[in-house]
């Protein structure tokens, strides 16, 4: 379907839903391109709003707003993947080109649609089973064997909506402190590395990935990447792989994200596969400085109907997140030899909240 709509053309103006700072840098990288934005959000201090040439506060759910949105844009994508489906819906229902295609949130905002979605095709995750009362909670953590996480099906991210399932006495506390909602509970993973992929797939199935990278997460949330990760080639190659029968599958046109656990086993290594994000990534910010050409801009040109880049990566990568105060030493960073600093320029500094990064290239030896 995306292959016969028009090849959007410079001057045009983009919508994006959401007001992060995903919208913030992918508004930068449209600028350069000679595209206009327009973001829509709920909230009143968006980061994404300050580099916006125009701008919507208002509720998802807000169908007049929606309809002057739509009415400006010449295409729309978001950059958080939890847009309502009502709001999608109402989008395309009324004719305005949404990619990636909203259908897909179907899969991506519910655990369990994920994870079966991905066992379908072959593709490992860690064990799983369904949840809907306390009862299932103890007979899943007989079956899996603890430790386990139990993790809402919707609406979780950076940790939030986890429990840790320890042993068997545990399960009716966790189903309790989860907020006995819908639920999946997972056997938990002793990984030797957590990884992800990058990856663009453009109107026409053509298809474009980053090195897989390498993050390490504190208290839940991304710290730091690396790129490339430390994997042989032949893992490597398969994680890239994994994220290609993903992206045709879902026959996806934009940039998505594949977050993997790396397991090793009797000596060998094995991919399994943790959640799929249908947007441009925080693992992925190092590509602004660090590649030829970055997942803002290769996203931009897969939803655009534009040739996909092939990425050049320029060196070996460090990214570091700046998390609530941290971002207090800026100037720090600034005066460091080959450091680059980004400040999305939120306006309180909460503990856990990604107020910035840093990322030093060194030469690949
Ligand atoms: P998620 O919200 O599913 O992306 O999980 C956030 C982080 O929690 C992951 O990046 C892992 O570090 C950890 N985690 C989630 N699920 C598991 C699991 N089944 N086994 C081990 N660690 C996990």
């Amino acid at each position: 379907m995306a292959g016969n709509l028009p090849v959007l053309k410079p001057g045009s103006t983009l919508g994006i839903l959401g007001g992060g700072q995903l919208g913030r840098m992918l508004i930068i990288a449209a600028a350069r391109l000679g595209l206009r934005s327009h973001v829509y959000s709920p909230e009143p201090d968006s980061c994404a709003f300050d580099v916006a040439s125009e701008k919507t506060c208002a509720p998802y759910d807000d169908d007049d707003a929606l309809t002057r949105f739509a009415k400006s844009v010449d295409l729309i994508t978001y950059e958080f993947e939890n847009v309502p489906a009502e709001t999608a819906d109402f989008l395309v229902t009324n004719r305005s080109v949404v990619l990636p295609d909203p259908a897909i949130l179907a899969t991506t905002q519910d655990r369990l649609a994920e994870k079966n979605f991905l066992i379908d095709f072959g593709i490992g995750t860690a064990p799983f089973a369904e949840i809907g009362s306390e009862v299932d909670v103890s007979v899943a953590v007989v079956q899996i064997e603890p430790p386990a996480v139990l993790k809402t099906r919707r609406l979780g991210y950076d940790g939030k909506g986890q429990v840790v399932v320890r042993e068997e006495g545990d399960a009716a506390a966790a189903w309790k402190e989860l907020g006995e909602v819908p639920a999946i509970l997972e056997g938990f993973i002793e990984f030797e590395r957590e990884i992800s992929v990058i990856a663009a797939r453009g109107r026409d199935g053509s298809f474009a990935a980053y090195d897989p990278i390498e993050n390490i997460y504190r208290e839940h949330i991304l710290h730091r990447s690396l790129v490339p990760a430390a994997l042989s080639p032949a893992v490597a190659k398969e994680a890239v792989g994994i994220a290609k029968k993903i992206a045709d599958e879902l026959s996806y046109v934009g940039v998505l994200t594949v977050e993997m656990f790396v397991v090793e086993k009797d000596g060998r290594f094995q991919l399994l596969v943790n959640e799929i994000a249908p947007r441009v990534h925080n693992s992925g910010h190092w590509t602004i400085d660090g590649a030829s050409v970055s997942q803002f801009e290769q996203h931009i040109r897969a939803i655009a109907g534009w040739p996909l880049a092939k990425p050049r990566r320029l060196g070996k990568i460090e990214m570091t997140n700046l998390i609530g105060d941290e971002i207090e030493g800026w100037k720090k960073f600034l005066a460091e030899p080959g450091a680059v600093l980004h400040i999305y320029g939120k306006r309180e500094a909460r503990p856990g909240r990604k107020m910035g990064h840093v990322t030093r290239i060194k030469p690949e030896k």
